[in-house]
């Protein structure tokens, strides 16, 4: 499963977050196959969807999808240079698909600020330049090997230069590979790199219990804000002391808890779906009267690929898929009354399955 790693500067709040996060954790219950690793936080991806097909299908039981989120402790300055828990800590990170770094916005001066003061800015700039000087070394060894055969107008070997020198010049300007724009054969040798800074980053600005409800009258926010705009990363706003207080509760408590505090929608449910999102994901269902559920998949999957999440069988005997949009669904009430209005299509192995769609797949086994 594709996750996202929670990083940030000590005392920034990402113990409190992930706390937050493995106190909502999933009911272990649906997922006996997980496993039970400490630093993995499993959380039910938050989908009104589900709830309406709960309704209109009366099902059993009712099944929501799930996210991954890793715990990543440990970064200090110096970090790609190997020092402390430094190389450690990026090989944790070389393998999350996409990162949540916490950033802190709350003034507390009971709680030590690492750099003697709050500045998020600073505080993310410290962190993206460790990453950036890890990738920069990564580069510069490539370019040591491609360099001479580039020279002789080794195809490949150019189109590799190339694109190494363009990240090396972004490297240079401390400017993130992912920043960069990239044709999709460049996109080819920059995935080969195994880059920190091409994976896609989240900021969460971690404010102070006063700000939740209006986020905007924190400057720390406002600044995050601007910053993450220049590279066109997303901002979420979270207060992780007031998230795991809400991560206790359940349902209608927790409606009123967040209609108490003048929020729709707690901070930790935003970020899942921001996660979520960010790593291209979306939710197909499945709706009979035994379960209705909700599922992952990329992006771009074919219907048989969409099966085969379900069961391997699935996709090797993939026939034809029975779709339904969710949409169209609810509109017509029932599936019955949706396959007489002719909204119900059987889809064959090229179709590429869309976000909200109920699938019943044909199979043979
Ligand atoms: P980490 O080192 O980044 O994991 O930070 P922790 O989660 O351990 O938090 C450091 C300290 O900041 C703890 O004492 C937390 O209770 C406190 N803290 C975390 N989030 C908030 C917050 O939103 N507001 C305030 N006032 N304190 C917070």
């Amino acid at each position: 499963a594709l996750t996202a790693g929670i990083v940030g500067l000590p005392n920034v709040g990402k113990s409190t977050l992930f706390n937050a996060i493995t106190q909502a954790g999933a009911e272990s219950a649906n997922y006996p196959f997980c496993t039970i690793d400490p630093n993995v936080g499993i959380v039910e991806v938050p989908d009104p969807r589900l709830q309406k097909l709960t309704e209109l299908v009366q099902p059993k039981k009712t099944v929501p999808t799930t996210f991954e989120f890793t715990d990543i402790a440990g970064i200090v300055k110096g970090a790609s240079k190997g020092e402390g828990l430094g190389n450690k800590f990026l090989s944790h990170i070389r393998e999350v698909d996409a990162i949540c770094q916490v950033v802190r916005c709350f003034a507390d001066e009971n709680i030590t600020h690492v750099a003697g003061k709050v500045d998020p800015i600073s505080d993310i700039e410290t962190i993206n330049l460790e990453l950036i000087l890890a990738d920069m070394e990564s580069v510069e060894k490539r370019i040591s090997r491609v360099e001479k055969l580039a020279k002789q107008k080794d195809k490949d070997a150019v189109a590799e230069f190339e694109v190494l020198s363009m990240l090396k010049g972004a490297f240079e300007a401390e400017k993130p590979a992912r920043s960069v724009e990239f044709t999709d054969e460049q996109m080819k040798i920059v995935k080969n790199l195994h880059l920190l800074t091409i994976k896609p980053m989240l900021y969460v600005a971690n404010v102070g219990e006063e700000d939740v409800a209006d986020p905007s009258s924190n400057e720390y926010v406002q600044k995050v804000r601007e910053y993450a705009a220049k590279e066109n990363s997303e901002v979420i706003v979270v207060c992780a002391k007031i998230e795991e207080e809400i991560a206790e509760l359940d349902g209608e408590e927790k409606q009123m808890f967040l209609q108490e505090l003048g929020i729709e929608e707690s901070g930790l449910d935003q970020l899942i779906r921001a996660a979520y999102s960010l790593l291209g994901l979306a939710t197909y269902f499945t709706a009979g009267v035994q379960e209705v559920r909700a599922w992952t998949f990329r992006k771009g999957m074919k219907a048989p690929q969409c099966a085969g999440i379900i069961h391997s069988d699935f996709e090797r005997g993939f026939i034809r898929a029975e779709t339904v949009s969710f949409d169209d669904l609810v509109a017509a009430g029932s599936y019955n009354a949706a396959k007489e209005a002719g909204k119900v299509r059987l889809e064959g192995k090229d179709y590429e399955v869309q976000d909200g769609d109920v699938m019943h797949f044909r199979f043979n086994v």
